[in-house]
């Protein structure tokens, strides 16, 4: 049934994701900061002047940080390093929200895991 193929895309059942066609580059995507382990690239529905996410290469069963194990702590600092590299290289290194989405409750809507960073504007407390 259709609307419930809809839902299945929208929980974690380690299935492929769109994110996986960005790193393989057969689907286009705006990439602002790349090395061997992570990608950066502008959110295609950007909730501020520059929105960014930063993923990591392989995904590794990193659907979500509400999975993660002690084995994936050096992707996830990498990937929190990396969000300060794409924040200053885009000017706004001085004031930027870091937003990771866990889960359905949180909205995740796409299961590998992806840090948001966002900026440009007033960002405003406490979200949605
Ligand atoms: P939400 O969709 O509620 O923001 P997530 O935290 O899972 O939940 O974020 C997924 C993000 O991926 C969204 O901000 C969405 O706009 C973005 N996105 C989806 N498809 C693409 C794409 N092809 N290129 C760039 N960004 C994308």
């Amino acid at each position: 049934e259709a609307s419930a193929t809809a839902a299945a895309t929208n929980v974690d059942i380690g299935a492929p994701t769109i994110f996986d066609k960005i790193i393989a580059k057969e689907i286009p995507s705006s990439i602002v900061y790349e090395d061997d382990k992570v990608l950066a690239f502008r959110d295609i529905s950007p909730q501020a002047p520059i929105h960014i996410l930063v993923i990591p290469k392989s995904r590794d069963g990193l659907t979500q940080l509400g999975r993660a194990e002690q084995r994936h702590e050096e992707i996830l600092g990498h990937l929190l390093y990396a969000a300060k590299i794409v924040a200053e290289k885009e000017g706004i290194v001085d004031g930027f929200r870091v937003v990771i989405n866990s889960g359905p409750t949180a909205c995740q809507s796409v299961y590998h895991l992806h840090l948001h960073v966002l900026g440009g504007r007033q960002m405003k407390w406490p979200p949605g």
